[in-house]
């Protein structure tokens, strides 16, 4: 029995690179992987992309699409799929986790999100939100706080270099730099002991 899987973990957790393992795996053995990427703006290229510089292309999912749709499409040019692998999920509506429910019940098809569990502002994401209540196997993709050796748990987003705990949860393409954190640095992050930027080398 196929099954809806939700890997979550932190920013720099290597989601991506998962993904993209999964899917060379699928695809050695001549399985056919559907991926989609949530469309987060208009510079969404569908591409699942790795900070170690990997990419495939994806199917990208706006706001309104229905994935059952997409799913059918594929259905109807005979082409079978066997897994499903999708990047950035918490980026997702609700709605979609439904859909990708329905998918793996009504297909006998594996799902696989990979995705954020909270915002910076600690907030669960809608969608991460549903994922933990639909999915049948749930599972941490661990990595290290930035500023010392603890388990990473959260995200801290920094601007200018500085801590911010407000705002709107889902902020892309701006300023700002998020970091993977234990709670104790999501509190109080030595801001002085970050040796270098990560994301100038970041895409
Ligand atoms: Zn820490």
């Amino acid at each position: 029995m196929a099954k809806l899987f939700f890997k979550y973990g932190t920013v720099f957790s290597a989601k991506s690179l998962n993904l993209i393992a999964t899917a060379h795996n699928y695809e050695t053995q001549g399985k056919k992987v559907l991926l989609l990427i949530p469309q987060i703006d208009s510079r969404s290229d569908g591409h699942v992309a790795t900070r170690a510089g990997l990419k495939l292309p994806a199917e990208i999912v706006a706001k309104t699409t229905n994935i059952l749709d997409i799913y059918q499409v594929h259905l109807q040019k005979k082409q079978q799929i066997d897994c499903v692998l999708v990047d950035e999920c918490h980026m997702l509506e609700k709605e979609h986790i439904d859909q990708l429910r329905q998918i793996v019940s009504n297909y006998d098809t594996p799902v696989i999100c990979y995705g954020l569990r909270v915002s910076y502002t600690l907030e669960l994401f809608e969608a991460s939100k549903r994922l933990f209540e639909l999915a049948d196997k749930l599972e941490e993709i661990k990595t290290v706080c930035w500023y010392c050796n603890n388990k990473a748990t959260h995200n801290l987003k920094l601007l200018d270099g500085k801590p911010v705990y407000e705002g709107n949860p889902i902020d892309i393409g701006g300023l700002e730099k998020y970091v993977p954190v234990c709670y104790k640095c999501y509190e109080h992050p030595d801001v002085e002991k970050v040796i270098h930027n990560p994301h100038k080398t970041d895409n």
